[in-house]
């Protein structure tokens, strides 16, 4: 007669990881199902986990109001980057993840009634790294809000440029630098909300550049890593570094808002931001402010009056507002 063993189960794991997560803060552990009812922040301590473009869309506009446009933006691989594997191989891994096609979402929606121009980048693709396509829905985001007149809201999460893209990346901080220029150019409002992390290239181009920059608390935001800087400056770092609170103490962020409060605060903000009626002058794409003229005329009035020309110095003078061959002379002068 066959003996009948008991049947042992496997044990599960205490805590399925698809049901239960464990906060690092304050090492509870928290149902998943309960966490995305709580907007993902810990009911006990109120760490802000990271959250996708999806839920933050959700979490941010008025409900069905945001309309998706250039969702069709795809990276190539221009450089054919290999490095542990090939980087189509890990677009297409990153895309079967997360449903996304690339790092951003951008679209309009209405928030409180508002119409805006809105990019939210996603950090759970390939780290929210910005290539050619976050680039460029940044900025078209940005044009966008330009032609229509709507202010501009970016939430960014990013571990910085996209290394696989080397240069093509890089530039896309000029590009979006230049595309925010505009816009402040032409009055128009943009708000950067920096949540965790917004770090290294995206920090170094559109992240802080908002005309209110609102980071989530205990969000790191920072150039380089804290051991680079550490290593850079030889100093020992202070407690809190890179941290939004840390920032805001020290007058580089304008806001801490907790997530719950974020909706309300922004629509709080357009209220008050309201795009501004357009200014024929600045339609060349140059700010009002044109420094080299101001000086110019600064000059006129505080230097006294000068010699004949005759006694003027022997190098050939430029027209002042004759701006590129100002700039020749002066590399000229630099490398002289
Ligand atoms: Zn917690």
């Amino acid at each position: 007669m066959p003996i009948k063993l008991p049947s042992f189960r496997p044990r599960k794991d205490a805590y399925p990881a698809d049901l239960w997560t464990k906060c690092p803060s304050c090492s509870e552990m928290l149902f998943n199902k309960q966490l995305d009812k709580s907007d993902r922040v810990c009911p006990t301590c109120g760490h802000h986990f990271r959250l996708s473009a999806e839920a933050r869309i959700a979490l941010l506009v008025d409900d069905r109001s945001f309309v998706e446009v250039d969702a069709g933006l795809q990276s190539v691989d221009a450089l054919g980057f290999v490095d542990q594997k090939p980087y189509p191989d890990r677009l297409a891994a990153a895309q079967l993840a997360t449903g996304m096609r690339d790092a951003a979402v951008r679209g309009t929606a209405t928030i409180d009634g508002h119409r805006v121009s809105l990019c939210v980048m996603d950090f759970a693709f390939m780290g929210g790294s910005m290539g050619a396509v976050v680039g460029e829905k940044v900025t078209r985001a940005a044009e966008q809000a330009l032609m229509e007149r709507l202010p501009l809201i970016i939430v960014s999460a990013s571990g910085g440029a996209r290394m696989q893209e080397g240069t093509l990346a890089l530039m896309q901080l000029a590009k979006t630098c230049a595309a925010l220029e505009r816009l402040r150019a032409a009055g128009v409002p943009y708000i950067s909300i920096m949540s965790d992390p917004t770090t290294g290239g995206v920090f170094a181009s559109y992240a802080v550049l908002g005309d209110i920059n609102i980071a989530e608390p205990n969000a790191l935001i920072g150039f380089a890593g804290a051991r680079v800087a550490a290593g850079t400056i030889a100093q020992e770092l202070p407690p809190g570094f890179q941290r939004s609170e840390f920032l805001f103490e020290h007058g580089f962020v304008d806001r801490v808002v907790a997530r719950r409060s974020l909706r309300g605060e922004i629509a709080d903000l357009l209220r008050y931001l309201v795009p501004g009626e357009q200014r024929p002058a600045a339609d060349n794409g140059r700010s009002l402010f044109d420094p080299i003229g101001f000086l110019t005329s600064l000059a006129d009035r505080v230097v006294p009056d000068l010699p004949a020309p005759e006694e003027a110095p022997a190098r050939p003078t430029e027209p002042a507002d004759d701006v590129p061959a100002a700039r020749a002379a002066d590399r000229e002068a630099t490398r002289g």
